[in-house]
């Protein structure tokens, strides 16, 4: 998905959002086009209707749970949960869901785990590795942790996904998932199929990433100009051309 090839689409029937506050946002978009369901950015209290889904992305958990309340967006997501969205947050996106923050307030308190902050320590104990995770797909995932959180219990309506040494990385409720690790950071789409179906979407079964990726394709995305941040379109570049020039 090029830039100038980027519109925001214009399907007719459920979409899946995803919060566009602060993070990464296109990251997750990028993915949902290749998985053909439609898709949308959203910022406004208007842009929350026909979701089926909406994935809050990683980030600052500090800086978009204040952006949230700024901009009452906490409330409009809280209401629609109740009347069917469903909900995945990655990384900071968790964070916001947790029903428990250790030492700190929760914020949208909608999925019943506790959470630790920045469970690795400091930005440079981010770290990429591989797990198998069954309920989403049949191969080994890449996951990629950046300052990431741990979720260290969860609840008794809330499965456990993904174990990993002393903490939990992916778990889900009946309407929440949560990853501690960032699946649009990877070539990987099983996790946002897997999140398209449980939003009662039917996602595309191939796997349509054709071209190499590797760990550092996704920072093309990333580097969004003042230009691009003002036309509210998405970045230069696209993941498939596998064109690094
Ligand atoms: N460390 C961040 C926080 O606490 C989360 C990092 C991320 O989303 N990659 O909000």
């Amino acid at each position: 998905m090029s830039r100038a090839e980027w519109k925001p689409p214009n399907a007719t029937g459920k979409k899946i959002g995803v919060l566009n506050l602060q993070g990464d946002v296109y990251e997750h978009l990028d993915h949902l086009e290749r998985l053909n369901v439609a898709f949308m950015p959203v910022k406004q209290v208007e842009d929350f209707e026909d979701l089926a889904g909406l994935i809050l992305p990683g980030g600052e958990s500090t800086c978009l749970a204040r952006l949230l309340r700024i901009f009452g967006i906490d409330k409009i997501i809280i209401r629609k949960f109740h009347e069917g969205m469903k909900l995945w947050g990655t990384c900071a996106g968790a964070i916001l869901l947790a029903k428990s923050l250790m030492g700190e307030a929760p914020h949208l308190g909608l999925i019943d785990i506790e959470v630790e902050r920045n469970g690795f320590g400091s930005q440079l104990d981010s770290f990429t590795c591989e797990a198998s995770v069954p309920r989403v797909a049949s191969k080994p995932i890449p996951l990629t942790f950046i300052r990431a959180p741990k979720i260290i219990s969860v609840g008794e309506r809330v499965n456990v996904l993904l174990r990993m040494e002393d903490f939990i990385a992916a778990a889900e409720s009946p309407d929440v998932l949560v990853t501690v690790f960032h699946p649009e950071l990877t070539p990987s789409l099983d996790f946002h199929r897997y999140f398209a179906r449980k939003c009662g979407l039917q996602p595309d079964v191939g796997n349509k990433i054709t071209t190499v990726w590797d760990r550092t394709s996704w920072m093309r995305l990333a580097r969004i100009t003042a230009n691009d941040e003002r036309d509210g379109t998405p970045p230069r570049g696209s993941v498939t051309t596998g064109d690094r020039s």
